[in-house]
């Protein structure tokens, strides 16, 4: 832990505060010597907040917060079945900033920014100055939205939608409120992990005060992430009426191990928030060495279904190209 990077700063000061320099992330970590192991791809640099470093351990290598974050040589190798669009969202985009992939759903990239950048993204190749929706396209999503009736739930997502300002997200929220035929407003957020201090007051009242219903759903693969900073202001959120829900990425070398697992489901529920979905890994250009196979997958969950108890437990899925649904890894198979 490094206690003089924790700080009552406020979360647009630390987002542009953010570590960019690999060789001040090793420094403060006394982990120069891994410098021999870095290389950082131009379409996707070193990211990662301050409050975030300040959750690893000084001196150790293997921190898994570390390495999520950490650009690696491996990046560079070019494995089979890894691409850059691993789910073809470039094929179910009927309008700028607009995905259209779930029946009653769809996902609005509202910005390409991201608090931190995390290895293994799918999204680390996506064209977002291309997909980012402009006054026309506002339209064009409105319309998109009133058009089909089937939709009930829209999902701000991005890069990372809580990176944009209060005023450009209650915009979005004015909007969305306006078409009667949605129900639920869900956001697909790292930043309640990342900066916490990002669900400040103006946020949560505006939250609580909307006519839908308000669904967070954080992304945090480790309950070494969860500090009592985080979980303070995980629930506040929760006081403000917000669904907290948890998505996970099973990474090899960060949470692949029951006991991370566990810990995990325990922190997240500590926090107010309900583990929802753990997925295996898209298989995304240059995060190979994250994958770990569906038998591991599977082997894994079946040691946490004699442990955790059944609300603490996410669903293992595997997203695909083109599938209306996020399908579950069959843990059933020969057993
Ligand atoms: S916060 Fe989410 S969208 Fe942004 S880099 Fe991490 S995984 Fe990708």
């Amino acid at each position: 832990m490094i206690n003089h990077l924790i700080t009552q700063k406020n979360w647009q000061t630390q987002l542009s505060e953010a570590i960019t320099s690999v060789d001040e992330l090793l420094g403060l970590l006394k982990l120069e010597s891994l410098i021999t192991q870095i290389y950082i791809p131009k379409h996707f640099e070193l990211r990662v907040p301050r409050a975030f470093v300040a959750k690893m351990t000084v001196g150790d290598a293997s921190d898994p917060l570390l390495h999520q974050v950490l650009p690696d040589k491996q990046e560079q190798t070019v494995v089979a079945g890894y691409v850059a669009d691993p789910l073809s969202e470039n094929d179910q985009n009927p309008t700028k900033g607009l995905l259209h992939k779930y029946q009653s759903r769809v996902l609005l990239t509202i910005t390409g920014a991201c608090a931190i950048h995390c290895r293994y993204c799918f999204r680390q190749h996506f064209d977002y100055s291309a997909n980012m929706p402009n006054s026309a396209a506002h339209a064009a999503i409105i319309s998109y939205i009133t058009e089909h009736p089937e939709i009930n739930e829209v999902i701000l997502s991005g890069g990372d939608p809580l990176s944009v300002s209060n005023r450009r997200l209650f915009a979005w929220l004015d909007t969305l409120e306006a078409i009667s035929q949605l129900t639920t407003i869900r956001l697909h957020t790292r930043l309640p992990v990342v900066i916490p201090e990002r669900l400040d007051d103006a946020l949560l009242d505006r939250l609580a005060q909307s006519r839908c219903n308000i669904v967070m759903v954080i992304h945090c693969n480790h309950a070494n992430e969860i500090d009592a900073i985080t979980a303070e202001y995980l629930q506040r959120a929760r006081t403000a009426g917000v669904m907290l829900l948890n998505q996970a990425v099973l990474l090899s070398g960060v949470n692949d191990s029951v006991a991370a697992q566990v810990a995990l489901s325990q922190r997240l529920f500590g926090a107010g928030v309900l583990p929802y979905y753990l997925h295996v890994l898209d298989k995304v250009a240059g995060a190979a060495h994250f994958d770990s196979d569906e038998q591991s997958a599977s082997d894994l969950y079946w040691s946490l279904l004699a442990v955790l108890p059944g609300y603490l437990m996410p669903k293992l899925v595997r997203e695909l190209p083109n599938r209306a649904f996020k399908v579950p890894i069959d843990i059933y198979k020969e057993r």
